[in-house]
């Protein structure tokens, strides 16, 4: 087994990341290492899923060749998002503690760009970069990237998905031939393959631990529902699962907010994280959720992407990604550094198929399972919180001298019922809402037809200009649909059509976009006018089940006089809080 300094990384450095606690190197490093610090090195294509350790495998030897004064940037790290670019400039401050002399700087949107300018003015070896920002210091003169030795691409393919392409023309022509390139990615599509074909001479190849492979210890369940009832079963999933400690993925910004509202409402210790918050706000919530005073994340993909917390018990799917290999990236956020995880799909029948896919790309089968019944979820909580009292320190110092008072007054109680009641002080709310509720029933073929059943969420009505007197068909309506949204599987509601005009309903987050498209175009020569005719809640399953919901009525009322609640379920983060920001 070789040590970091096997692989030639200076002892400055070693001390750095020994204090992070790496002791030996993962195999991306081994591989990515020495080969960056040879004279001369080739182009490289790293393929490697998350959490296997690319920040240090390129990190460390950016590191070690910045050496003099800052007079140019030498070395450019572009990557998708603020938070990465925080958390590669963090990384690296970290392994370069002992080596202070590298100056290290990140420039990113969403952030003053005159203090980004004078943090570069005062000299950087190091540039971490989202590509927007960049091209806007580009175009300001205020960054010079003609003496670069070394550009890095790091999450490839999600800077490509987030269209950054023309960015990357835009930089790296301003780059001088001879430098290096390395280009990560977690998964290999192929506009990936077209980049690196662009931009790499010649490049070696290292795939670590398999293409496209989902992290090993990371088991994969589907719970099959009906689509209306999502909502109940991420409850259920959660309370079923009482340690969780897990990112929720939705699809969209909207959605991200409205769970993140519901589950705040309904008492748990949940926020979202997605592009609509300012930094500030991103940065209060990730610093929350990386001490556990948060036990839910609510997020987009690309707000979570490359965020790094390794002790996820749960990723939850609360609808799959559009596109297939981001399940690749939200499966690989748990199971990490060595603990096992559990990546859940929330699915509905339509998307049975989705589900095989994936499970050819991850070659892993799922697991199909229920959601959990009442019973076993007051089960589970029973235990966990029997186990909760079995472990509790007493603090005999304290507690001894109420004794006397407290055995008088419980005197009259056996044994048994002591415990009852005790028990039942806790735990009468989680009973009480779970003994009424049905199960949540699993799906079947039949309510396929059902097509208002197929989603969950707000509907928006449509007030259209076309009717019958236009010869206006249903298919015509969902055909104008579907043509102008870029993603297609939409919920549909009622379709209403008049004489001389009709009504249709879709669910409401893609309401901007269609009438941002479909505003300017005609259906059978004539020129179609939409119009927001009005916004029906689904309220199914707020209002009625909100009401009795035992950690609604008491929970978090009572934790708002403690403050205990959530220190209770969730023992006070030992890791050391990495991100200053
Ligand atoms: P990736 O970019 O591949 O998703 P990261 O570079 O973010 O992965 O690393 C994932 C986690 O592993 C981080 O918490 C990091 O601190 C930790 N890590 C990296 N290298 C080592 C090592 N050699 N020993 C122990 N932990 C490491
Ligand atoms: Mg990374």
């Amino acid at each position: 087994m070789k040590t970091f300094a096997d692989l030639g990384v200076e002892s400055k450095i070693i001390n750095g990341i020994e204090e992070l606690g790496f002791s030996k190197p993962m195999p991306v490093q081994e591989a990515v290492i020495p080969h960056l610090l040879a004279i001369n090195p080739r182009d490289l294509i790293t393929l490697a899923q998350t959490g296997t350790g690319k920040t240090a495998a390129f990190g460390i030897p950016l590191i070690q060749n910045s050496k003099g004064k800052p007079k140019f940037v030498k070395h450019l790290i572009l990557s998708p998002t603020r938070e990465l670019c925080l958390q590669i400039a963090d990384d690296l401050r970290d392994f370069s503690k002992f080596k202070d002399e590298v100056k290290i700087t990140a420039v990113f949107g969403g952030s003053s760009i005159d203090k980004q300018i004078l943090n570069l003015k005062n000299g950087a070896h190091i540039v971490v970069a989202t590509p927007g920002r960049l091209v806007d210091l580009q175009n300001r003169g205020k960054i010079d990237l003609s003496k670069i030795e070394t550009v890095v691409l790091d999450e490839a393919d999600e800077m490509l998905n987030m269209g950054f392409r023309e960015e990357l023309d835009e930089i790296i022509k301003n780059t001088p031939k001879e430098r290096t390139t390395l280009l990560f990615s977690a998964t290999m599509p192929n506009e990936v393959l077209e980049i690196s074909k662009r931009y790499l001479k010649n490049p070696e190849e290292i795939t670590i631990g398999g293409r496209n492979v989902g992290a090993e210890n990371v088991s994969h369940e589907v719970v099959l529902v009906h689509a209306r009832d999502r909502y109940l079963a991420l409850k259920r999933i959660v309370d079923f699962h009482p340690e969780i400690y897990g990112i929720v993925f939705c699809r969209t910004r909207n959605e991200t907010q409205d769970i993140a509202e519901k589950l705040i409402k309904d008492s748990y210790n949940a926020d979202s994280l997605h592009g609509d918050l300012s930094q500030a706000q991103r940065n209060a919530v990730m610093n929350k959720f990386r001490i556990k005073h948060l036990k839910l994340l609510v997020a987009t993909d690309v707000a979570a992407r490359g965020l790094d917390v390794d002790d996820l018990t749960h990723v939850i799917n609360y609808n799959l990604p559009d596109e297939l290999e981001i399940y690749t990236h939200r499966s690989g956020r748990t199971g990490r550094a060595g603990k096992f995880g559990s990546s859940i799909v929330i699915s509905n029948l339509r998307e049975k198929n989705k589900i095989s896919d994936i499970e050819k790309q991850l070659g892993k089968k799922f697991k199909f399972t229920e959601v959990p019944s009442g019973k076993e979820i007051c089960t589970k909580q029973l235990f966990h919180l029997i186990d909760r009292m079995e472990k509790v320190t007493v603090d005999h110092t304290q507690i001894d001298s109420f004794l006397p008072e407290i055995t008088k007054k419980l005197e009259w109680l056996d044994r048994e019922e002591l415990i009852k009641k005790f028990v039942s002080l806790e735990f009468n709310r989680f009973l009480d809402y779970y003994k009424n509720l049905p199960d949540l029933g699993k799906p079947d073929k039949k309510d396929r037809s059902k097509r208002r059943e197929q989603f969950d969420g707000d509907m928006t009505r449509f007030f259209i200009n076309l009717g019958k007197k236009d010869n206006l068909k249903p298919t015509d309506i969902i055909g104008i649909i579907k043509d102008n949204l870029s993603f297609k599987e939409i919920g549909i509601g009622d379709i209403d059509i008049k004489e001389t005009f009709s009504f249709f309903e879709i669910e409401s987050d893609y309401q901007e976009e269609l009438l941002k498209n479909v505003n300017t175009k005609n259906f059978r020569s004539r020129k179609i006018s939409l119009e927001v005719a009005s916004k029906r809640k689904n309220d199914r399953q707020s209002s009625g089940s909100r009401n009795r919901n035992p950690r609604n009525e008491n929970r978090f009322s009572k934790r708002k006089k403690s403050g205990k609640d959530s220190e209770s379920q969730f023992k006070p983060a030992k890791r050391k809080l990495r991100r200053k920001k």
